[in-house]
């Protein structure tokens, strides 16, 4: 990739540019715990962006990318914004750091990338931290890595549309070869742990579905932990979040609250625990504990949370059934991607059988994505 994108940077401005990557991310536990104060814990993965920049002495971008074949040039004030969407993730990171008091002036790029776009490893992360990275490094910005974090998320609220969290820019800009992150979204303290699974394997099998509910079922879903948690605040006026409370004290306000919030509930405390117990076990290489927590989330996220659907499900049940170490619907829910830890004996078998059953009884294929946990944002 790094000679094709060369190349094409010679084509077009006549020298080399300097070469930046940054990664996609999975996260391995900690599934809808970030708007309760809880812990999640990501890692960048083998899968990403490398761009070749260099500063062209204009003050405008010029910008070619070579998976979409386009190529396009936008000045850096507000009212500059290009048509194209790729373009205005770039857009963004430069008005972004601009924002925070940022030196950003004209510069040639060609960019490339393979992670999979909108399978739930966050492609658009990965662009976004490669620029913020690169822009504070050419620009000898100084800006520390946490706000170039949030240079990418405020990209996504303030020039794409999508309101997320910190999570996929904070994995993609601090992730780290052999590590995964635990992080704590109420303070934003966090942690690194080694992640070394020799002997296992990590796989992705993509449902490639996405169904419609997600975001009305999301607001819900954030209804009934905001219930619970001022249920239990009566109590116990230190519970800011609903990750702050013990489980005794939700069975404490069971009767209070509607069951279904009591249920979220109960899945929302679990999880942030089950964090906490996969990273004791990371700590001491137990990777059978791992995987039976991955097993419990997803029950979690499927009878309690009810955000699972029939083909997570479905995955799920096989990857139990034929002994895989641990599995669990990754991301919101509604669709997108299993998580697994695999034994790599295991491996061929399981993707092989995936494949054909869930075929055969969904009518189209899952795509699969092979991850090995790797650095984040960086200069190559
Ligand atoms: P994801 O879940 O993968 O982040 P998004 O819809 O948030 O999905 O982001 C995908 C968008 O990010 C693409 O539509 C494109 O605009 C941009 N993008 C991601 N990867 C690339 C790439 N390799 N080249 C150009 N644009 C990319
Ligand atoms: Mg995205």
């Amino acid at each position: 990739m790094k000679e094709k994108i060369q190349e094409k940077f010679r084509t077009l401005f006549g020298e080399e540019g300097e070469l930046f990557a940054s990664a996609g991310r999975i996260n391995l536990i900690g599934e809808h715990t970030d708007y309760n104060g809880g812990y999640v814990f990501p890692g960048a993965i083998d899968k990403g962006i490398i761009a070749a920049i260099k500063i062209n002495g204009t003050d405008k971008v010029k910008a070619y990318s070579l998976d979409y074949d386009e190529y396009v040039e936008f000045g850096l004030n507000e009212e500059d914004k290009p048509n194209q969407a790729w373009a205005c993730y770039i857009f963004g990171v430069c008005r972004e750091t601009i924002k925070r008091g940022g030196k950003v002036a004209g510069f040639n790029t060609v960019f490339a990338g393979d992670v999979p776009l909108g399978a739930g490893l966050s492609s658009s992360a990965a662009l976004e931290s490669t620029f913020a990275f690169a822009l504070n490094y050419l620009f000898q910005n100084g800006i520390d890595k946490f706000e170039l974090a949030k240079i990418g998320q405020s990209t996504e609220h303030n020039y794409c549309g999508v309101k997320c969290g910190i999570m996929d820019q904070f994995a993609s800009i601090f992730g780290k070869e052999g590590s995964l992150i635990r992080l704590n979204c109420k303070t934003m303290e966090y942690k690194y742990f080694p992640f070394n699974p020799a002997g296992y394997k990590l796989v992705l099998i993509d449902s490639c579905v996405k169904h419609e509910l997600a975001s009305s079922a999301y607001n819900k879903r954030r209804a009934s932990c905001e219930n619970a948690a001022a249920a239990i605040r009566k109590n116990h006026p230190e519970v800011e979040f609903l990750s702050d409370a013990k489980r005794v004290w939700l069975d404490e306000v069971r009767e209070e609250i509607p069951e279904e919030d009591f249920l979220r509930a109960e899945y929302v405390i679990g999880e942030v625990q089950r964090v906490l117990d996969v990273c004791d076990a990371l700590e001491r290489g137990d990777f059978e504990t791992v995987g039976e927590m991955m097993y419990q989330t997803h029950f979690g996220m499927s009878r309690l949370y009810e955000v699972s659907c029939e083909e997570l499900d479905f995955l799920n049940k096989l990857a139990r059934k034929m002994d895989v170490t641990g599995s669990r619907v990754m991301g919101g829910g509604f669709g997108g991607c299993t998580i697994n830890l695999v034994k790599d004996e295991l491996y061929e078998p399981f993707v092989k059988t995936a494949v054909a059953e869930f075929t055969a009884k969904f009518g189209h294929a899952p795509k699969v994505y092979d991850v090995v946990i790797s650095d984040g944002a960086r200069k190559l």
